[in-house]
């Protein structure tokens, strides 16, 4: 038997407001489309001529405060009531992981395409959620219970666990907010400053410590939850390649498990989101130590920038999962129906220079050639003319390719990268070539230092000769003329 995949979208949702802008704006109106679900797009002044503006169905300007705009709640549903909407999607980042705009959106009629408020608070406060797994019996970093008074509690604290620890923001996201600290002298110094970070970023001084893990790898579980009480995952990603505790290349699955670390680890992650009750796409964080133990690290309660990969490997779109599974009908798929095939790989196409610090590099793209060929994807919000804004995320494309074995997903990721063009400004794309040719990651065997590891990723050359193309032609006209 098939999944039931059904032809007809839930009757309650005709027409969403995508609270969001750049690619992940893009990526939920093409769901819409495919529903047959209108689209109204939000933007600002500074994002007038932004591609979620031009591929909406409808778009209505939020003024002139380039990222305020993304961000009041008020505004954005009384906007969605008065354009007709039934429901709102939020995306990522901006209002995605704040539980007043899911109770806003309650309160006014509209549907929230995220989990409940309840859940957003449960799993977004870094200190409750590890609370509630360690209730459920989910294996947590070892750390603090709660969070922590003042430097000395903290020092006080590390004495017990052990140094390496990590100092970090409750409300933290995104890489920041976070510090390794190896001894006292490096945590008192790091004390205050994480404080002023995360109140200034998360608008919260709440600080926790946790245990550093040596060198461990990121595993995350994507999961999906009904309003019936079905949860469900859709199997691993490993996304231990970051830089400065932020993601970079994301790969489904992770290439460095075994069966029965992969058994272990989705499991784990339907634990937690059960645990909490939880309704529509989220994902389970976990670390995986030296020993090949798991252990909890966070719960992101909305859809996350590498959900694509597993996609790839599934099958399942998960945006239109999401909008279903608001819209109030049961998962379309049962466990045993989720099927993995081959691996995926998102390589983040950032504006920045990885020559120079990765400093972010905005302006005008002069030129942008979309890769394809089989296996490839984009999800981008750049096109050609584009004057790429400084307010925002310096994430401008996510390339994915996709390919049945592990060798033959390096070889399309390389070919899909030299195929992709991006002028006018500087972007991570060389350095991703130079990752793809590493011993460790064509080897599958890589942690979350790996890039600290190779310095020299960032001595590329930028204008790389084709030398793989030009020893193809020669061999061509050498065989051509039977030399
Ligand atoms: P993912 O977890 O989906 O891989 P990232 O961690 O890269 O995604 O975050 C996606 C976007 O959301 C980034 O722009 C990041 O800055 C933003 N973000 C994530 N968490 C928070 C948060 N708690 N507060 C503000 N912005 C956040
Ligand atoms: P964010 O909310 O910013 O995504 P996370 O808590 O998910 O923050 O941590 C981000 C990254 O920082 C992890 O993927 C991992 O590489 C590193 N990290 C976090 N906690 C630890 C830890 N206890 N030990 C080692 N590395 C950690
Ligand atoms: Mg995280």
């Amino acid at each position: 038997m098939g999944p039931q995949i059904r032809a007809e979208p839930s009757e309650l949702i005709k027409k969403i407001l995508v609270a969001n802008r750049g690619e992940i704006a893009v990526r939920v109106v093409r769901a819409c489309a495919e529903m047959g679900i209108t689209s109204a797009a939000i933007y600002t002044d500074a994002d007038r001529h932004a591609l979620h503006v031009k591929k909406a169905d409808e778009a209505y300007n939020v003024g002139p405060d380039p990222v305020g705009g993304y961000l009041n709640a008020h505004r954005i549903v009384n906007l969605a009531v008065a354009a007709g909407c039934d429901a709102l999607h939020p995306g990522y980042g901006f209002l995605s992981e704040n539980p007043q705009l899911a109770e806003i959106c309650a309160r006014r009629g509209i549907i929230y395409i995220g989990p409940s408020p309840e859940a957003i608070r449960a799993m977004g406060d870094k200190t409750l959620a590890r609370e509630a797994m360690i209730k459920a019996g989910v294996p947590v970093v070892p750390g603090s219970e709660g969070n922590l008074k003042n430097a000395a509690e903290a020092v006080k604290l590390a004495k017990k666990i052990g140094y390496p620890v990590m100092l970090k923001a409750t409300s933290g996201g995104g890489g920041r907010g976070i510090r390794r600290c190896n001894s006292e002298d490096e945590l008192k110094r790091a004390y205050e400053r994480v404080v002023s970070e995360a109140t200034k970023a998360f608008g919260s001084a709440e600080v926790f410590l946790e245990k550093a893990i040596v060198n461990p790898r990121h595993i995350e579980v994507q999961v999906l939850g009904d309003k019936y009480g079905n949860v469900i995952h859709l199997f691993e990603r490993d996304c231990s390649i970051q830089r400065r505790h932020q993601k970079l290349v994301e790969i489904a699955p992770s290439p460095q498990l075994s069966e029965a670390q992969r058994r272990e680890v989705c499991g784990l992650g339907v634990l937690a989101a059960k645990t909490v009750h939880y309704q529509n796409a989220g994902t389970v964080e976990f670390l995986l130590d030296q020993d090949g133990k798991f252990y909890f690290m966070e719960m992101n309660t909305r859809l996350q920038v590498e959900h694509t990969i597993t996609e790839q490997i599934t099958g399942v779109d998960i945006v239109q999962e999401q909008i279903n599974i608001a819209g109030g009908l049961p998962l379309s798929y049962r466990q045993d129906q989720i099927e993995r095939r081959g691996y995926a790989i998102q390589f983040r196409i950032n504006a920045e220079d990885p020559k120079n610090d990765f400093l972010p590099n905005y302006g005008r793209i002069t030129r942008y050639y979309s890769p394809g060929g089989p296996g490839v994807r984009t999800d981008a919000a750049i096109y050609t003319g584009y004057e790429f804004p400084p307010h925002y995320d310096s994430m401008c494309a996510k390339l994915i390719v996709w390919a049945l074995t592990w060798d033959k997903v390096i070889a399309r990721g390389r070919r899909a990268l030299m195929d992709m063009g991006v002028h006018g400004v500087k972007t991570t794309k060389p350095f991703h070539l130079e990752i793809l040719n590493t011993p460790e990651f064509r080897g599958a065997n890589f942690d979350t230092a790996f890039i600290e590891k190779h310095p020299e990723l960032v001595n590329y050359s930028v204008h790389r000769p084709p030398q793989d193309l030009a020893a193809a032609i020669a061999a061509a006209v050498v065989a051509y003329h039977g030399l």
